[in-house]
Order: C-alpha cells, then sequence, then structure tokens
C-alpha cells in the first residue's frame, strides 16, 4: 500500500478538528487498508513506530534531524534553523525544502507503507559507535525519496510527533466503526493484548467473535487493573462487603510470566524488565511451584545496610540499568511481594474473585523470607483493626494500604474502584515535563523553570499543564536538566520551549488550585521535585488531581 495513501488521510486528520470527524476519517482508512498492512497503518497512525509493548527506543532529536535534512535537500543547518524557528515544525520546513528541491528532478521511487515503517523501525537497532551517522543517512535516505507531503510526515514521525490529534481513543473508536463492533469490545481486547495493530487485523478479519476470543498469552504483557485513591480509611473499609488489607509498596508493579524454566517480567508500562532484574528471575524459579503462569506483585528496593525499604527512586535506578547489572544488583538488592494469580497453567483467573486468586497465589508459592514473600494482608472491616495495620505499614516504611474488594474480578486497564489506596495525604504527582523557560543573568544558558503537565485520560497522548516548576532545584540541578532536556526541544518560541514529554517527574506541592492559567484547570501550589520516574512512560491523570483537588482538607 502506498505511503501517499496514508500522507492524504494524515492531511485530512489535521485539518478536522473535530473528534467524531477525526474517528470516521481514520475509520475510512481501515476499511481500505489490507488485511496485512492493517497493523502498520494503525501504528502509523497512532504516530508510533512500535507498539506499546517493547521496549524498542527510536531516539531522534530536532537536532539529528536538522542534520539529516542538510544532508537529504543540501541545504545549510543555518537555513535550516531558520525555517525552523518561523514554524517550531521541522515536518513543515522539511516539506518546504524538498518541495523546492524536488522541482527539477524526478521522483524515484513509490514509497510504501511497509518501507517508510521497516525503515524507520530500523532506527531503533543502530546504537553504538557511528550509529548517529548511519541513522542520519538512513533518515535523508528517506526523504530524498519522498514526495514533500510525505517529507512532512516523516519527519514528524521520526520525531514521534505527528500533529494529526489522534490519541489513542480515537483509534479505538475508529477501529470499533470500521469493523462495526462495540467500542468496550475492542478496548477490552486491547487491554489484554496492547497493540492497535493487532487488535484492528483481528476485529476486520474475525469481527467481535475473535476479539473477544483475544486472551492473555505468556510472555506479552497486559494492561493491569489500578486502584482509585481514597480520602480516609474508614471510606475505603466502608465501600466493600468484604475487604482484604495489604501493604501498599513503593516499588515496581510486576507482572510475572512463568512458562517452565522461562521467566518474564514487565512493568506496568509494559516494559520488559527482565534482563535488568536476574536476581529476580532467579528467586521466581526457586519460589514459584508451577508449570506455567502469570503472578502479580510489587518489587521494592532494599537498603543492603538496614534491610529496610528505599523509596522508589533509588530502585528505579535498576529498572533503567542496561549494563554492570551484577554492581548493581549488589548495590540496590530486592524483595518482590507476590499479591495475584492471573493465569495458572493454562487457566485464566480473570473472572474468578479477589478471594480465589489469592488463595491459588498462596498455593503456589514457596516463600523465600526476605526475598519473595507473599504481601502482608488482612481480612477485616474493623476501623481499629485496619489502623492498627496501617500504622505498621507506614512505620515499616511502606507507602499506605491497599484495600481490596475481595469479591471482584480481575479487571485489566481499569480503575474500576475495587482496589482503594490509602495513603497519607497530598501524595506527590507523577507529571510529565512539556516545556521550559530559559533563565535569565547568569542563568540564560540553562532552563530557569519547567511546565508539568499530567494526562487527560490513562494511556491518552493529551497532555494538560498544570503548574510550573522553579524553586526546589539548586544551579546544579538545572544545568544537569537541560543537557537531559536539550534533546527533546520540539519547538522554541523566545524564551519558552516546547519539550517532548519523555521526562516524568514526582512532584509535592503544597496545594491545588482551580486555575484559568493552565490547560488541565487546575495548578499546583509551590511544587517541588521530589525525583524522576524513569519507569513511567505516562504521568498521572486529570482525574487523580481533580479527585487530590476534592480531597485536600
Ligand atoms: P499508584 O501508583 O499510586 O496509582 O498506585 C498503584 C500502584 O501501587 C500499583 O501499580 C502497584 O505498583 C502499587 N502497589 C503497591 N502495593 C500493592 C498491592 N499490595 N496491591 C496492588 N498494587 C500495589
Amino acid at each position: 500500500m502506498k505511503y501517499s495513501i496514508l500522507t492524504e488521510t494524515y492531511e485530512r486528520l489535521e485539518k478536522e478538528p473535530g473528534k467524531l470527524k477525526k474517528t470516521e476519517i481514520l475509520s475510512e482508512l481501515l476499511k481500505k487498508t489490507p488485511n496485512e498492512v492493517l497493523p502498520k497503518v494503525v501504528l502509523l497512525a497512532s504516530g508510533k513506530i512500535f507498539p506499546e509493548s517493547g521496549s524498542e527506543k527510536v531516539g531522534i532529536a530536532a537536532k539529528m534531524m536538522i542534520k539529516s535534512l542538510t544532508r537529504a535537500t543540501g541545504l545549510s543547518e543555518k537555513e535550516i534553523i531558520k525555517e525552523f524557528k518561523k514554524t517550531g515544525d521541522l515536518g513543515m520546513v522539511a516539506e518546504n525544502c524538498i518541495q523546492s528541491k524536488k522541482q527539477s528532478s524526478l521522483f524515484k521511487k513509490e514509497l510504501t507503507i511497509g518501507l517508510v515503517l521497516d525503515n524507520l523501525q530500523k532506527l531503533s537497532q543502530m546504537e553504538g559507535k557511528g550509529s548517529q551517522e548511519r541513522k542520519m543517512d538512513l533518515i535523508s535516505q528517506l526523504l530524498v525519496s519522498s514526495k514533500p507531503k510525505e517529507a512532512r510526515y516523516i519527519t514528524r514521525t521520526a520525531l514521534e510527533t505527528l500533529r494529526i490529534g489522534v490519541a489513542e481513543g480515537i483509534v479505538r473508536d475508529a477501529i470499533a466503526q470500521a469493523f462495526n463492533i462495540d467500542k468496550k469490545s475492542v478496548e477490552n481486547a486491547w487491554f489484554l493484548n496492547p497493540d492497535y495493530g493487532e487488535i484492528a487485523r483481528i476485529a476486520k478479519e474475525k469481527g467481535e467473535k475473535g476479539l473477544k476470543k483475544v486472551s492473555l498469552k505468556i510472555g506479552k504483557p497486559y494492561i493491569v487493573m489500578l486502584g482509585e485513591s481514597s480520602p480516609t480509611l474508614k471510606e475505603a473499609l466502608e465501600k466493600y462487603e468484604e475487604c482484604m488489607l495489604e501493604y501498599k509498596y513503593d516499588g515496581v508493579r510486576t507482572e510475572i510470566h512463568k512458562k517452565g524454566d522461562k521467566i518474564l517480567l514487565f512493568t506496568r508500562r509494559l516494559e520488559d524488565i527482565t534482563d535488568q532484574f536476574p536476581d529476580l528471575v532467579e528467586l521466581c524459579k526457586q519460589g514459584i511451584k508451577c508449570e506455567e503462569c502469570i503472578i502479580e506483585g510489587e518489587t521494592v528496593g532494599i537498603d543492603p545496610k538496614t534491610n529496610q525499604p528505599i523509596p522508589f527512586q533509588q530502585l528505579s535506578r535498576r529498572v533503567q540499568r542496561k549494563y554492570d547489572i551484577k554492581e548493581t544488583i549488589k548495590k540496590i538488592p530486592i524483595r518482590v511481594y507476590l499479591f495475584d494469580a492471573i493465569q495458572v497453567n493454562r487457566k485464566t483467573f480473570l473472572d474468578e474473585s479477589y478471594k480465589v486468586r489469592r488463595k491459588e497465589l498462596e498455593k503456589m508459592i514457596n516463600p523465600i523470607k526476605g526475598k519473595l514473600e507473599l504481601s502482608h494482608s488482612l481480612i477485616t472491616k474493623d476501623l481499629k483493626e485496619a489502623e492498627e495495620f496501617y500504622k505498621k505499614s507506614l512505620k515499616e516504611g511502606q507507602e499506605g494500604l491497599m484495600v481490596k474488594n475481595i469479591n471482584a474480578k480481575y479487571q485489566p486497564g481499569r480503575r474500576v474502584g475495587q482496589w482503594l489506596k490509602v495513603k497519607p495525604v497530598l501524595e506527590p504527582l507523577d507529571l510529565a515535563i512539556v516545556g521550559a523557560e530559559w533563565g535569565t543573568g547568569k542563568r540564560s544558558k540553562w532552563f530557569g523553570s519547567l511546565f508539568l503537565a499530567c494526562i487527560k485520560k490513562p494511556y491518552s497522548n493529551e497532555y494538560l499543564t498544570c503548574g510550573k516548576l522553579g524553586t526546589g532545584l539548586s544551579d546544579e540541578q538545572f544545568q544537569e536538566l537541560t543537557k537531559q532536556l536539550k534533546g527533546l526541544i520540539l519547538e522554541e518560541k523566545g524564551t519558552e520551549v516546547r519539550l517532548k514529554p519523555e521526562v516524568i517527574v514526582e512532584v509535592g506541592y503544597e496545594e491545588i488550585q482551580k486555575s484559568t492559567k493552565y490547560e488541565s484547570g487546575y495548578a499546583l501550589r509551590f511544587p517541588r521535585l521530589i525525583g524522576f520516574k524513569p519507569d513511567r512512560k505516562l504521568p498521572n491523570e486529570l482525574q487523580k488531581i481533580e479527585k487530590l483537588f476534592k480531597q485536600q482538607p
């Protein structure tokens, strides 16, 4: 299928502001797309180069794109930067440059969707010495073969900022509309197999029946069930007829997939962290007694000197670490607290109550003290007993409690109010850095403040600003952060820059206020940086800010 068919749709989507119309445009494209290219079209239309469930990263920043454009067009970097400053969109710059260059030359070959995607995916495999050069060569070759409009969208796709306003919700609705299927069925299938490309293919080939058959697969991460915040322990206890209280640990939610001797580990953001945690793999081999299973737990970092849990911030260094793993294991040992059994020996437990799932889990675990344990739990409705348990959790350095409805089934991807989190109030927020302002005077070479944003809905890619972080960071921290953020600049206007929302920070604050100044409608008063959240691709949702706003004293 020709890439130009996709770019025509991109252009229509870009011009169309309405969500319903956008859904219709995308669904028309999906209908006419041949089955075998459908996954690729869906991926590209979502502005992605890889499905969510993978660890591949493309890593192209504006700077590298500018260099690739000089190679493709023969224009100087200065000329390209001048154009870039006018619109802040390298896609438009690419289109204009290719347009003026192409007037005299004939197009060589027609680009296909497969070719464009394959080449963009190759970018992630280029690592090590000389990889920057090779990446620029590959991008410029693609640009040389493209028509002007294709150059616009190839550039934006490589930068992972397609700007056509197609969020995940639109992709879901377009699949539903194109193949005449209920949206909920599309979404439910996606929770179990989080790849809309695959889901679209199944919807087209097998319809709703096919989607209903989508099931968990060992080795494929799914979207986990989530909890909601509860203002008080008392309210949480009153919510359910029967509940199990558990310590809430401050670690990494871990999906453990076991098949024979093979163990795979995933985070709740679907990242494969098996290589980073060989110690956990070993513990799972020793402590889980079953042939095949998918179970869940929280992996917590431990201070080797005190044997106490360490904050997530410190553990997160292990999540990112790709080398010197042995050293890091010694510095930051871990302990896993298991709490749920999702699938055991080919039997799925999704529709079973938590009571049943927990029993199943208990049957198959050989605890290893201090290493692999079941989560601390207590079945009670008694407030006094619950309060004692809560205090104990906090005293032992944990975050608080999870109060779980013991009769509820497991609902992937949902905050359905069957699990409630109870933590001391004004819990910090995880927010994305979406922009920054250059400092003034002697600080003019670094960013002096950072714009923070939440996301509109779970897994959405719509970012809404909610505050500006300026204090609480030393000059050194700003310098360090500037280095890290510079590669993410998307647009620069005056003293402000817009950034790719890749850096997620944990932010404390004194109060949440209503505000018209920020897109979210809320402003954080006195935000301060607590730390970085490298294992999170997505920040908190707007709903969480709304909830915290209502809960604050
Ligand atoms: P939050 O990140 O505040 O939305 O809290 C939800 C997270 O709490 C989950 O994703 C888990 O990683 C974590 N968690 C810690 N302890 C538990 C537990 N006992 N049961 C379920 N989730 C837990």
